[in-house]
């Protein structure tokens, strides 16, 4: 596999383009599973408080022999901890669930704007970054109001946006929202959860062209575009295939037919109406 290359973030750091996703993969097989990716030259994992899977990511790191320096590690702060003490206690129970001293990117989940609580919650996360516990912060799910609400809050700029983006649902004008103020966008699901979007006949067809599977010109697109991708498998030979994407790239064309796609459905929760309780 040639190397992963890295995007820059805000704050000085920087983040692996393509890591491994682990949501829905089973806490007993994460171990495995996450040390699969580590031997195929995967070094960035993305799993969240509400996966129940950090303690199987945890023990992958240290079975791994690799240094922390040298992996990037984002968990997600769940809903029902939102608010500023609640908050840095979950931070702490992730950290002794993955069994690391800091983690490389942590994110507020959803917004959940009817709670009321994102605000505080972010202040909670500035001073995690502060006390060395969360080397970088960010949000999930957050639209612009909501990242304006807190930058206005405590002046401190989210790392990134982690959001639904695929070639069904491209969001564009969040894309453009995040660009304009320096904020890296991750793509959750980047394959659309491996639907029916797989077997798309113009996909197919640029695949054929380029001797890749539609799985992989999805994954090439996200990056052309300066994506952050961290497609979930837990199988070895497509967490393989889904990292053999920087040999090969998209042409305008391509470029023009995937943007075509867009029918803007969105698979998961509306981040305006998701609510804590
Ligand atoms: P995904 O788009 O990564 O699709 C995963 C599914 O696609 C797999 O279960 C498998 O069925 C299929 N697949 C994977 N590789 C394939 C291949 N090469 N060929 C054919 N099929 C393949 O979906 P996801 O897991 O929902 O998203 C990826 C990651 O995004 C998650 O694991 C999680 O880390 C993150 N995520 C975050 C949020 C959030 O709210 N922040 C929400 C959902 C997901």
């Amino acid at each position: 596999m040639s190397t992963i290359p890295s995007v820059s973030l805000n704050d000085g750091r920087s983040i692996p383009q393509l890591g491994l996703g682990v949501w829905q993969t089973p806490a007993e097989e994460t171990a495995r599973v996450v040390g699969t990716a580590f031997e195929l030259g995967y070094r960035h994992v993305d799993t969240a408080a509400i996966y129940r899977n950090e303690e199987g990511v945890g023990q992958a790191v240290a079975a791994s022999g690799l240094p922390h320096g040298e992996l990037f590690i984002t968990t997600k702060l769940w809903n029902a901890d939102q608010g500023y003490d609640r908050a840095l206690k979950a931070l702490d129970t992730s950290l002794r669930k993955l069994a690391l001293d800091y983690v490389d990117l942590y994110l507020i989940h959803w917004p959940c704007p009817a709670d009321g609580k994102f605000v505080d919650t972010w202040k909670a996360l500035v001073r995690a970054r502060e006390d060395g516990k969360a080397r970088s912060i960010g949000v999930s799910n957050f639209r612009p109001q909501d990242i304006d609400r807190i930058v206005e809050a405590t002046g401190v700029v989210p790392a990134v946006n982690q959001i639904e983006l695929h070639p069904l649902f491209q969001q564009k004008e969040l894309r453009a929202y995040d660009t304009a103020h320096g904020i890296a966008t991750e793509s959750w699901s980047p394959l659309a959860q491996g639907g029916e979007l797989l077997g798309d006949a113009r996909l197919r067809e640029i695949a054929g062209k380029h001797g890749k599977t539609p799985a992989q010109v999805i994954l090439r697109w996200h990056v052309q575009l300066g994506l952050v991708v961290f497609p979930k498998s837990v199988t070895p030979s497509r967490i393989a295939e889904n990292a053999a994407i920087f040999d090969f790239a998209l042409d305008g064309s391509d470029l023009a037919r995937i943007a075509e796609l867009d029918v803007g459905r969105r698979l998961g929760p509306d981040p305006a109406t998701l609510q804590a309780g």
